[in-house]
């Protein structure tokens, strides 16, 4: 556990000269440990080390490991990866922030079953910003419509964008993609629709994510550079 220990330290300071290169606070970076695969004793170890929020990206793993966690520290949980509008039932009393809204469907099933647990969702429009055909999320040019018809409904929040830079060797490849990510957000603020706000950028992983924050990241989902190579996704 030694080991996990010098990861978080070793992923923190390279957030923070990223950060400090762009000119930006430290503290405003939310890193968010990605945990898929990762079992929940190590998880529980990581939450003791520090980490605060933990990143999923299945529903049935959340659901699997969420009863074994140590939930006593207030880490907060983000859906990271796809969901499935009838699978929003089994998370919606145990993540804190949805990423990946790509439908006015799913938006609205989010918007119903917070509304019966009471709670009003974070959420984050995914955007394809790619239009990679493998990669989830809606084209940059269908976000605003999107978020104009998200904006009435009730228990939802939008909070801001998120988006995956197609793999790449080289992080520079990455750039272009934050960027536009960056420029829609900023267009979609000068455009002020009501109930929603840009307040988070997630963008940036084990292999770009000092490129993102360089282009305005604040939330960065790692895994890899913390519990190192997972054998299958
Ligand atoms: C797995 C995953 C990550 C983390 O990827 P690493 O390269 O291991 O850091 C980030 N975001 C999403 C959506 C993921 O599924």
């Amino acid at each position: 556990m030694a080991q996990l220990q010098d990861h978080i330290c070793d992923v923190r300071s390279r957030i923070s000269q990223a950060a400090r290169k762009a000119g930006r606070s430290p503290e405003d970076i939310t890193l968010v440990a990605v945990t898929k695969t990762v079992e929940a004793d190590v998880i529980n170890e990581a939450i003791r080390l520090g980490i605060k929020n933990i990143g999923e990206n299945r529903v049935q793993e959340i659901r699997r490991k969420y009863e074994a966690i140590d939930h006593r520290q207030g880490g907060k949980w983000h859906l990271i990866g796809h969901l499935q509008t009838n699978k929003v039932k089994y998370i919606i009393d145990k993540v804190d922030l949805i990423h990946s809204v790509d439908s006015y469907r799913l938006a609205e099933e989010i918007n119903k079953q917070a509304e019966r647990s009471h709670k009003t969702m974070d959420i984050l429009v995914q955007v394809n910003v790619s239009g990679e055909e493998s990669k989830f999320g809606i084209s940059a040019e269908q976000c605003h419509p999107l978020l104009t018809a998200i904006a009435p409904l009730p228990h939802i929040k939008v909070r801001g964008l998120m988006t995956m830079a197609p793999y790449a060797d080289n992080p520079e490849q990455a750039r272009p993609y934050f960027k536009r990510l960056k420029d829609l957000a900023i267009d979609i603020k000068t455009k002020k629709v009501d109930n929603i706000n840009m307040d988070y950028l997630s963008m940036g992983m084990t292999g770009d994510f000092e490129v993102a924050i360089e282009e305005g990241a604040n939330i960065v989902r790692i895994g890899t550079a913390l519990f190192g190579k997972r054998s299958q996704i």
